[in-house]
């Protein structure tokens, strides 16, 4: 069983970003500019926050903060997102979810630009990724397609499962791994006899929310493994596959923490780099 060392897989990918960045900022004399938008004081919000504003510094993109109050307007914060659309240092939002009830996420997500929209989020990045157009792509499912390629191993003509289908991991995941020609399955809390699916996947990604779900008898002898799980239990985070067991079984697996985590903030550079460059080109 080998490692999918996320954390190494994430440093060469800034590596190639740095000077995708730096060449940006030759050729049109200003960084590549990442908005991040914060509503509240959500401790996990804090951390993923600092984490990609971090990011930014290490890639040379410019981020600009906005901390906003929890008791902000709905109104306040899309005469933000409008703000940031029409300014021309900007080239990526990020509103980091979630926002407090009496604000409509989907409302807001909405009016990001989509060319703008670092996150993958918008309507038309899912209407892209499904109909195969070029898109900003959701940075998880992104990162874990990096991670399985790192394994040298094809995808094509394998068996893949996603066991989740949130909008943000599990739906845009499957739709990648299609479009890399796996056969893909995607299982969700009404299937029945899960594990007699996961038992036939030759890559199985587990994005369930739930610490430790995966155990070693539900996982295929030599499968791929990604696990993004992040469930944190009294100051320990856990994925959704149960390491001990699993590592056994497979050939490669992701570890929790420093497998998909880190990869998702470097996808959100590279969605931001590449917008940047698409909106001067095109
Ligand atoms: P959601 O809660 O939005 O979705 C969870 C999915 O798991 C749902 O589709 C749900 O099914 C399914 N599910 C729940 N219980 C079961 C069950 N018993 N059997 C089978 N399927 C089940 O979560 P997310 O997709 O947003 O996130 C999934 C995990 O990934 C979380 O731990 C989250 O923290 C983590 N995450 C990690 C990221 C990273 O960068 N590493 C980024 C984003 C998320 P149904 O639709 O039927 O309810």
């Amino acid at each position: 069983m080998k490692i999918i060392d996320g954390k190494a897989i994430s440093a060469s990918v800034r590596k190639t970003l740095i000077g995708r960045a730096a060449d940006f900022e030759k050729k049109y004399g200003r960084k590549v500019g990442l908005s991040v938008v914060k509503v509240g004081a959500n401790p996990a919000s804090e951390v993923y926050v600092r984490n990609k504003i971090l990011a930014c510094e290490e890639v040379g993109v410019k981020s600009f903060s906005y901390n906003l109050p929890e008791e902000v307007s709905e109104r306040e914060l899309l005469e933000l997102i409008d703000a940031l659309n029409d300014a021309d240092d900007v080239d990526g939002i990020l509103v980091q979810l979630p926002l407090p009830s009496h604000i409509n996420e989907k409302k807001i997500l909405a009016r990001i630009t989509p060319e703008k929209d670092a996150d993958g989020f918008h309507a038309v990045n899912a209407g892209g990724l499904m109909l195969g157009l070029p898109c900003t792509k959701p940075c998880t499912p992104a990162g874990i397609i990096e991670l399985i390629k790192s394994t040298g191993e094809t995808i094509a003509g394998k068996n893949a499962v996603v066991v989740g289908r949130s909008n943000i991991v599990g739906k845009p995941c499957a739709m990648l791994l299609l479009a890399e020609n796996a056969t893909v399955t995607i299982c969700h809390s009404k299937t029945s006899d899960l594990a007699s699916f996961t038992r036939r996947a030759d890559i199985l990604v587990a994005a369930v929310g739930i610490k430790q779900f995966v155990t070693g008898d539900m996982v295929k002898d030599g499968a791929i493994v990604i696990d993004v799980g992040m469930n944190r239990n009294e100051g320990k985070l856990y994925g959704d596959v149960d390491f001990a067991s699993v590592s056994k079984k497979a050939s490669y697996i992701t570890p929790v923490p420093g497998g998909v985590g880190p990869m998702t903030v470097t996808m959100l550079l590279k969605n931001t780099v590449e917008s940047a460059f698409r909106c001067k080109e095109n």
